[in-house]
Order: C-alpha cells, then sequence, then structure tokens
C-alpha cells in the first residue's frame, strides 16, 4: 500500500520543500497524499493539491473557503476551512504527517496526530517549546514516533543513530548569528523589520528569519534540544558559526564529537525524516571541502542576544514556561512587524511577560493538559500586549 502523507502547512517554507521532494520521489503515483493545510495561498495550496492528488485541502481561514472552492472545481478534492477543520484533518489516517505550521498553531494538528499514533514529521519547534512532555507523553503511549526535522535536531537525531544517550556529554548546536550578527550593538535597536527579515544562509518564512536575528529562534531550539533529547540544560550549547554547514555537533563522555555538515538547505532534514530510517539521493548541493577552506565560530554573546539567556531560565524553570515564552515571543514579534516596538524591545517585552507570569507558581507546574497549555499561552499574549501598549505611549 503506498504511504500515506498529510501536510500541515504545505505552502510555507517547509510546506514546499516538502512538496518537492515528495514530486520528486513519484508524487501521486509513489504516495497517497491525504491532506494539505495552508492558510490565504488558496491558489497555490490548490495547485499543490491537483498535482499531488489529495483527499481534501483545507485552509486555516474560513474567508477562504469559497476560493479554495473555486479553485479545485472539478477537481475531485475535498474542500474545508476553519481551525476546527484543520485539527479534523489530523484525525485522518495517515502514515507520514509533516507539521510545519508557524507558531503554536501548529500543536493542536500534532497532537491530534500523534493519538493516533501517526509518525510526526516536527518541523514545528514550537510544539515541544510549548508542550513537550506532554507530546513525549502522548508519542509514548501511542508507539508514535517524533521525528525531528529542525536541521540542528535532525543533525543531533542523526550522529546519535547507534548511540546511548547516557553517552552524551554535551550538544552543541550552530547559529547562522542571523541578519545582524555584525552590526554594532547599538544599532540594533533602530533595525527596521525589513532589514531583520533577510537571512544571511537561509530561505525561510518571515517570522523565523526575524527569530534568527533577534536569536529567539535560537533560543527555541535550546529548548526543544532540551525536551526532544532529554538532555540537562547545562549540557546544551549555542555557538555562532557564520557559514552554517555544520548544523549540530554531539560531544561523548570519551571525548569524541560527532558533528554533522551539509549545505544550509531544508530538503536534507526533510528528506531524512521522509526516508528514515532509509537514505535516499536527496536534491541537496555536495560540499566542496577545499574550496570552503576554513569554518568559523565565534561565542554567541547573551548581551547581543539576551533571547538566549532568557532561554536558559525557561530551561531551568521548565513546566509551562515554554508556553508562555512562545507566546509572548510570537505576540512581541507581531508587535515588531507591525512597528509597534522596537527590534531589542521584543526580549525586554517577552522578559517582563515571564516575570509577571513567574509570580504565578502555576507556571512551573507540568504541562499536563492541552488545555493548560492553551491557557497559559492565552494568558502570556495577554500580558504582552498589555505591556505593549504600555512600551508604545
Ligand atoms: P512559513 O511562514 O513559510 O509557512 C507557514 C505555513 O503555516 C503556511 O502554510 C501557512 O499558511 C501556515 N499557517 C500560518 N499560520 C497558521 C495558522 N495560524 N493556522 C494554520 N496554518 C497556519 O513558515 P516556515 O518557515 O515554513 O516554518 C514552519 C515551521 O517550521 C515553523 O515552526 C518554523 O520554526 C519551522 N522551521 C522552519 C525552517 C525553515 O527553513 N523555514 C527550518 C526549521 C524549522
Ligand atoms: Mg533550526
Amino acid at each position: 500500500m503506498a504511504r500515506r502523507i498529510t501536510i500541515f502547512g504545505a505552502t510555507g517554507s517547509i510546506g514546499e520543500n516538502t512538496v518537492d521532494l515528495l514530486t520528486r520521489q513519484g508524487g501521486a503515483t509513489e504516495y497517497d497524499v491525504v491532506a494539505l493545510t495552508g492558510g490565504r495561498n488558496v491558489a497555490r495550496l490548490a495547485e499543490q493539491a491537483r498535482a499531488l492528488r489529495a483527499d481534501i485541502a483545507v485552509t486555516a481561514h474560513e474567508d477562504c473557503y469559497d476560493d479554495l472552492k473555486a479553485a479545485l472545481a472539478g477537481s475531485g478534492v475535498e474542500v474545508a476551512a476553519g481551525p476546527q477543520a484543520l485539527a479534523e484533518a489530523a484525525d485522518r489516517p495517515a502514515d507520514w504527517i509533516m507539521s510545519a505550521i508557524v507558531g503554536a498553531a501548529g500543536l493542536v494538528p500534532g497532537m491530534r496526530a500523534l493519538r493516533h499514533g501517526t509518525t510526526l514529521a516536527l518541523a514545528n519547534k514550537e510544539s515541544l517549546v510549548t508542550a513537550g512532555p506532554l507530546l513525549l507523553a502522548t508519542a509514548a503511549q501511542q508507539g508514535a514516533r517524533i521525528l525531528p526535522v529542525d536541521s540542528e535536531h535532525s543533525a543531533i537525531f542523526q550522529a546519535l543513530v547507534g548511540e546511548e544517550i547516557e553517552a552524551v556529554e554535551r550538544i552543541v548546536i550552530t547559529a547562522s548569528g542571523g541578519a545582524f550578527r555584525d552590526w554594532p550593538i547599538e544599532a540594533l535597536k533602530n533595525a527596521t523589520p525589513e532589514q531583520a527579515s533577510s537571512h544571511p544562509n537561509w530561505a525561510m518564512g518571515q517570522r523565523i528569519t526575524v527569530d534568527s536575528a533577534s536569536m529567539f529562534n535560537k533560543a527555541l531550539e535550546l529548548i526543544e534540544t532540551k525536551e526532544y533529547f532529554g538532555i540537562d540544560p547545562d549540557r546544551i550549547e549555542a555557538v555562532v558559526h557564520p557559514e552554517s554547514l555544520i548544523h549540530a555537533l554531539v560531544g561523548f563522555r570519551d571525548g569524541a564529537i560527532m558533528a554533522h555538515v551539509g549545505p544550509p538547505d531544508m530538503r536534507h532534514a526533510i528528506g531524512y525524516a521522509l526516508n528514515w530510517p532509509d537514505r535516499r539521493d536527496l536534491p541537496v548541493a555536495r560540499l566542496d571541502l577545499v574550496q570552503i577552506g576554513q569554518l568559523n565560530f565565534r561565542p554567541a554573546c547573551e548581551a547581543r542576544w539576551p533571547a538566549l539567556r532568557l532561554a536558559r531560565e525557561v530551561m531551568r524553570a521548565g513546566g509551562l514556561t515554554g508556553a508562555a515564552f512562545n507566546a509572548a515571543k510570537e505576540a512581541a514579534l507581531d508587535a515588531f512587524l507591525a512597528r509597534q516596538i522596537g527590534f531589542t524591545q521584543m526580549a525586554e517585552v517577552v522578559e517582563a511577560v515571564l516575570d509577571q507570569l513567574s509570580g504565578d507558581s502555576v507556571l512551573t507546574n507540568s504541562p499536563e493538559s492541552l488545555e493548560k497549555v492553551l491557557e497559559t499561552d492565552h494568558l502570556a499574549r495577554q500580558a504582552a500586549a498589555e505591556i505593549v501598549r504600555g512600551l508604545e505611549q
């Protein structure tokens, strides 16, 4: 039987790369594509659904239903819209689901997929940051597998094949440093959304690109590493590596370090998760080491990137702190993109939200239910909105 595939966030950067690989590996003749989901880009979603002969296409927005319906007229592809329809798409039996919605919105479909025991290829790092223990417990209960797709975590996962986690002494994830790695720190407060939206090495969605400039992306990834691999936070480090060729390094107790090296192309990590446990030919560039010549590393400075310091606090506190951190970060990012606050104020907003909510001991409780996580997410967004209003005056 053909492998049944669903993609959440098919029209985004990770989603398009997933569609590209599926197409190269035989598309509708090799795979049974169940559901594809997207946002407002219904023309592209319809195109993908036709090409891959999906059973259903779902847009997250109810007001996009008619356009999607029209775009798929005569195709035989079912159409649905809205958050409820999105969650229901995860109930359709599938063998492999790509979770590539951006933000905490990716959590519910991913959880639903795991409840059915489906293998979840997880690009949506926010799921692990907001509800790591819940996600892993659900996967364990259902015998479902979570395959990391974030490049650093795919790299760690690959370095650990055949190893015992007890033998790991430390994990190092690399950061390009983002758009402003060479800017004077004083200039950062005047950085614009346009300037923050260009990445030196990777082509990605806008939100993660800005998060790379602020290092909130790396902050999320440090937490993601702790949650997914169950490593003590003191053993996890981030280092700036401007070339983005080494994605992560795993140091073992005998002093050996395994590094994962490859071009900055997400199709490697996506393809690895798609074909796991096999390896297949992938259309990524092959590195010419002599031409590269040298690899550079610099400290990931917490004065330049306070998000990294906040990540340490979140990892130490645990519980629902990750859900609050991520939601505050998303709200601060929205405010920055809307020019309500400056670039460096994003970290100030997040820190203020954490300070405000940490007075409430509930935050350190383990996330025992999805409802608790969503409630914390909501509280943090409210707190962030209030703090943003205060800064604007
Ligand atoms: P993107 O913005 O390019 O695409 C996001 C997708 O999610 C789109 O299909 C969009 O329509 C959909 N979407 C957005 N908001 C939604 C909502 N509220 N409800 C339902 N659908 C919604 O994002 P991306 O860069 O592809 O990133 C996707 C995820 O993968 C993020 O969690 C990101 O951190 C992670 N990731 C991305 C990369 C990368 O190279 N782009 C690398 C590692 C991890
Ligand atoms: Mg990454």
